[in-house]
């Protein structure tokens, strides 16, 4: 009986163990169901191997379909295979610790999708030390090694960004730090990690970090904001900062992730294009008055003193190259940012080592320190500077060269500071140098010309009053002469012929006179009120006279017309007209003239049929000493007398124009107005 006791009681309790069993295996399942858990079930021995239904749904496998261990193999992902292999090796040698915990690549049933799984196992062995089972589970890690492949990318990414990139939480402590970083700033991960961001800011501009970080709270963003940072160094260097809010995967933020980005090169632009657009602006002025002005010394002041300022150079200097019998001696022509006596007191430089390849127009020399080059130095009497002379470290000297090759001097600037020009400088004063040098050699010879022209006007003026005299008498006599002798005599006529030689002589010396006169501004004009109807035709009757060739027909209004001018010199004018009409028409016959009144002024025409003029000479035939070339060769004249008209119309306040056309003929107008 007691016995019988014992067994029930064995029962009761094996049936409770059960029960306890049957529920802790439950709750086992349960937690394997609710962890996406799959469980395997192999016999090593057997080869017979067993999936759970959620194994099988992580292998994109249905419930009901068929596993085996060929079929597992099969979907490993191959370059996994090996690895498998040998982690199930592993686990189950006997002598090892039996464990089994790989993560490897699957391909699934369903689709060719690649799935990381994770295994784990254990081995069990019977009693002759042979695996009898292995058994285990597998969990999907998918997203944790994706997540884990994309933040070691962006660990990649950030530990080479060339951009500083600064983790912080929302307390302003520092969190991460990247090599980046490190080089713009100098301090290590080690010396600022957990501390506070603020160490980089600088003192005035602290309030900035609770801006930043107040907006990264509040989940915004600050995108490129320039400022300044500190460096370990104490140094400020300008930056721009970017900072995006981090956020866990809630989304709740909880720190930033700062970007900062040098800001030198930029500036440095900016800096540099500023610098163009007033260079341009220089260059521009000085264009302008280099290509107006038209005096040496004003030009080369210009270009010393813009091109000082281009460069920075404390002082600049133009001098000139004064090629002379005694040899090469350079003339200060042109100072800028220093006192003339800071010069002359050294005298003029001479031809040194230093100074031959500007004179000699070689090449453009430029130091970064001119006291350390070589031939500095060299010559006596003050070997290198004298005492007291302007400071010179930097050096640059350009040559000007004109286009003929002659170097015309050279421009030379200094700075005390060493390394202050540049290739851009040397770029720079060598073209306005190019430029100055053209502009220099118009004006040279323009000056030339003038001075030519000068000379020839003298020439003239003093000829003309010199062969007045004699022509005068000659006339003189030959009128006394002519008018004594009979009109029988067999020599009048050639008496005549040749007081109209004399005649025109004189003409043309007194037109000669005229245009001195009118280039000193010494023609003078005596006014008076005359009829100008009588006045021409007088003149053409006068013409008349000694034309035959030509028929010279007025056409006049009834009434007179008086005007008050110089009456001589009106009459001039008509001549000079009247005998062009005449002289540029040799094959026609008619010269019409026509008086009229027009507004408020008298306008006189001379028209001919002649030879016409084309109209690029039509302005220029009113010039001195101008004919067209065509027509000079074999018609005589000087070419002043539309000038001297020109000149004695425009004094009476009119104008003098022509209408003409080549091979039609030409008409000349003049009006003079009637109430002057
Ligand atoms: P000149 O007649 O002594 O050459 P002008 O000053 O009177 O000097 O004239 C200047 C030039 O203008 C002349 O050389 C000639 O070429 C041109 N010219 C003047 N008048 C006429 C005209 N009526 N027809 C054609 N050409 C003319």
């Amino acid at each position: 009986m007691e016995n019988l006791t014992d067994l029930q009681q064995l029962l009761a309790q094996y049936k409770q163990r059960e029960a306890e069993l049957e529920r802790s295996e439950a709750r086992l399942r349960m937690a394997i169901a609710s962890a996406n858990l799959g469980t395997w079930d192999y016999k090593p021995l057997t080869g017979e191997l067993t999936w759970s239904d959620e194994c099988k749904h992580l292998y994109g496998m249905a419930p009901e379909a068929e596993i085996n261990f060929e079929l597992f193999t099969e979907h490993i992902y191959p370059a996994d295979r090996d690895v498998l292999e040998l982690a199930m090796k592993r686990a189950m040698d006997p002598l090892g610790d039996h464990i089994y915990d790989i993560t490897y690549r699957i391909i699934r049933f369903d689709s060719p999708e690649v799935r990381w799984l994770r295994a784990q196992g254990k081995v069990y062995f019977n009693k002759l030390q042979e695996p009898e089972r292995f058994i285990g589970t597998i969990v999907d890690q998918t997203q944790a090694k994706l997540a884990e492949e994309k933040s070691a990318k962006l660990a990649a990414i950030v530990e080479s960004s060339d951009d500083a990139i600064i983790g912080k939480n929302l307390d302003g402590v520092i969190t991460s730090w990247n090599p980046a970083a490190e080089r713009l700033l100098g301090y290590t991960e080690k010396d600022v990690i957990a501390k506070h961001i603020t160490m980089l800011i600088p003192e005035d501009r602290l309030e900035e970090e609770d801006l930043i970080l107040e907006r990264i709270r509040s989940n915004k963003k600050v995108e490129h904001y320039v400022t300044f940072r500190v460096t370990k160094a104490g140094l400020e260097i300008p930056v721009s900062i970017s900072v995006s809010p981090i956020r866990d995967v809630n989304g709740v933020v909880i720190g930033a992730a700062k970007i900062i980005r040098n800001n030198a090169h930029q500036k440095e632009t900016e800096a540099r294009l500023l610098r163009y657009a007033e260079n341009l602006e220089v260059l521009n002025a000085l264009g302008k008055v280099i290509s107006e002005r038209m005096d040496v010394s004003d030009i080369l002041q210009k270009v010393t003193d813009a091109t000082t300022r281009l460069i920075g150079a404390a002082f600049g200097a133009f001098f000139y190259n004064n090629v002379t019998e005694a040899g090469e001696s350079y003339m200060l022509f042109a100072l800028s940012g220093a006192p003339r006596e800071a010069f002359e007191r050294f005298g003029i430089p001479k031809n040194t080592d230093l100074f031959h390849p500007t004179f000699t127009g070689e090449r453009i020399v430029r130091a970064d320190d001119i006291t350390k080059d070589p031939r500095y130095g060299q010559n006596s009497p003050f070997f290198g500077m004298p005492e007291g002379h302007l400071q010179v470290v930097s050096y640059l000297a350009v040559p000007v060269i004109s286009k003929s090759g002659l170097v015309i001097g050279g421009l030379f600037y200094g700075h005390p500071e060493p390394a202050k020009f540049t290739r851009e400088h040397e770029q720079l004063v060598s073209g306005v140098a190019t430029q100055a040098a053209i502009a220099l050699d118009n004006t040279k010879l323009y000056e030339e010309i003038r001075k030519l022209n000068d000379k020839k006007e003298e020439f003239i003026g003093l000829a003309s009053h010199e062969l007045k005299t004699p022509v005068t008498s000659l006339s003189g006599y030959l009128q006394i002469l002519n008018r004594s002798l009979p009109d029988t005599d067999r020599n009048k006529p050639f008496l005549q012929k040749a007081l109209l030689q004399v005649k025109k002589l004189s003409e043309l010396i007194s037109d000669l006179l005229d245009v001195s006169k009118i280039e000193t501004g010494q023609l003078p004009l005596s006014f008076s009120n005359f009829n100008i109807t009588q006045i021409v035709q007088e003149t053409i009757e006068l013409i008349q006279y000694s034309t035959k060739t030509h028929q010279i027909v007025l056409q006049q209004p009834e009434q007179e017309i008086i005007i008050s001018a110089d009456k001589q010199r009106i009459e001039q004018v008509i001549v000079n007209l009247l005998s062009n009409a005449i002289k540029y028409s040799p094959y026609e016959k008619l010269v019409n003239v026509a008086i009229s009144v027009v507004h408020n002024e008298v306008r006189v025409a001379v028209q001919d049929y002649g030879m016409g003029i084309l109209k690029e000479h039509q302005e220029r035939i009113f010039s001195r000493f101008y004919r067209v070339e065509e027509l000079a060769s074999h018609i005589s004249g000087l070419g002043i007398g539309l000038y001297i008209s020109k000149e004695i119309i425009t004094r009476h306040h009119g104008k003098l124009w022509l209408d003409s056309e080549p091979e039609k003929g030409s008409t000349f107008f003049f009006e003079i107005p009637l109430n002057t």
